[in-house]
């Protein structure tokens, strides 16, 4: 692959952003920096899924062309909240495609999960920027997704941090004198904590992330340190490296967001306080930079960078994720709706912490690797191991 570092848009205009996922933390931090920078850009369309009641005081604020709802049953809300203004209203799986074909110079990928593919995929296609936090698209599509990028000549931005620091040092007309990039990962909230710990974890427990104010998902797969082993695949995707140059390190600070060694012993590191405004800030201004709300880094105040090793027995999610990744085909897919499917009892308390990775761990020992290559095929693929992952949890119950 890869990332495309052109871009030929006109980057004085005011920008016209789309956000899919805008009541999520990615969309609200988002939205954040367009507030306050409101004579940078416009915003065209905006969706969520439950949460109606942000969804309209989001659109009043921002006044974009189209709200949409995922969720259909919400739709009478949103339309009585839009009442009165020149904002549409809608609501389902096609009204989310069409947010994304809503004609926006660069389009947010916020949804959490597969749930964001076909939206995601669809900004692609009509050639727009796209600004991806959704990791779970490419682990689960990668080849894919990025098949269509190349063939709209879409730009591929990414904001998950990690990803965007890497892209922000990595030397894209040197690639080959890359010797292999470093994923930091703060660990989680279980760091330190013993199996025996991690087996009586609550939902609530593994939410509170200690640096990043995230989604509920997000700061599951960060504490069973799936999120990393995420971001290793998507990593793989996103720049001309091959899976053993991609090496995690344990950073409890989260203020090296990622490096780039190079075959001199250069390591070029992109640094700053853990704010997503600032990766999401990037993507927006680019190829420009803009001026965030967030902190600037002060090292002094700081004092100490540490770095350990993982600890693969204690964070198995870390292997399955590499060994998925080493063999390819379908596993990556199956790993990634596994996973969902697992946190999500895990969130509802139906399962327990540790069982996550289990689960996931279970059903790819018991699903065949194939070789997806449509996006039926894919989605296929997806369906079944969530088919599976469910009855593994009812079996354990
Ligand atoms: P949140 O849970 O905070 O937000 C998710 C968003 O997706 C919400 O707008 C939600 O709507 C919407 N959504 C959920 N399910 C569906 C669905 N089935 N159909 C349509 N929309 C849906 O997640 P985050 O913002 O934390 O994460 C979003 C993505 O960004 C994830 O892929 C995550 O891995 C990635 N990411 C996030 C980071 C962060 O700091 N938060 C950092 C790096 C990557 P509603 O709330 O209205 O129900
Ligand atoms: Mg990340």
């Amino acid at each position: 692959m890869k990332v495309s570092p052109d871009l030929t848009n006109d980057s004085r205009a005011k920008r016209r952003v789309s956000i899919l996922g805008a009541t999520g933390s990615i969309g609200c931090n988002t939205l954040d920096l367009v507030r306050n920078q409101s004579d940078l850009f416009t915003i065209e369309a905006l969706t969520g899924n439950k949460n109606v009641d942000l969804l309209i005081s989001q659109a009043k604020e921002f006044n974009p062309k189209l709200a949409v709802i995922g969720d259909d049953a919400l739709f009478g809300e949103l339309k009585d909240g839009l009442s009165g203004t020149d904002i549409a209203a809608a609501s389902g799986q096609t009204a989310l495609l069409e947010a994304a074909d809503v004609d926006s110079d660069i389009v947010i990928a916020g949804i959490v999960g597969v749930a964001g593919l076909a939206p995601t995929l669809k900004a692609a296609q009509r050639g727009a920027i796209v600004a991806l936090a959704n990791k779970e698209c490419l682990v689960c599509a990668g080849d894919f997704f990025l098949d269509e990028i190349e063939r709209s000549g879409a730009t591929l931005l990414p904001i998950d941090s990690e990803h965007n620091a890497i892209f922000q040092v990595f030397d894209f007309e040197q690639s080959e004198n890359v010797d292999h990039l470093t994923l930091t990962a703060s660990g989680g909230p279980f760091r330190n904590a013993s199996l025996t710990e991690m087996s009586a974890v609550t939902p609530e427990q593994a939410v509170a992330h200690p640096n990043w104010d995230m989604g509920a998902k997000i700061s599951v797969d960060s504490a069973t340190m799936m999120n990393k082993g995420l971001e290793l695949i998507e990593a793989f995707y996103l720049f001309p490296v091959e899976e053993k140059q991609i090496e995690i390190l344990i950073h409890p600070q989260s203020v090296i967001h990622s490096m780039v060694s190079y075959k001199d012993g250069s390591v070029l590191a992109q640094l700053g306080t853990p704010d997503m405004r600032t990766p999401i800030s990037y993507a927006l201004a680019w190829p420009d930079r803009m001026e965030t709300p967030g902190r600037q880094l002060d090292l002094a105040q700081i004092g100490k960078l540490t770095f350990e090793a993982p600890d693969l027995e204690r964070f198995p999610a870390l292997t399955l994720a590499r060994d998925t990744l080493k063999a390819g085909g379908s596993l990556p897919t199956i790993l990634n709706a596994a996973n969902e499917v697992a946190v999500r009892c895990f969130l509802e308390e139906r399962i327990g912490f540790l069982d996550i990775t289990r689960v996931t761990a279970d059903v790819l020992d018991r699903t065949p690797n194939s070789e997806p290559n449509t996006l039926d095929e894919i989605c296929h693929c997806d369906e079944a191991a969530r088919v599976l992952a469910e009855e593994m949890v009812s079996a354990l119950i």
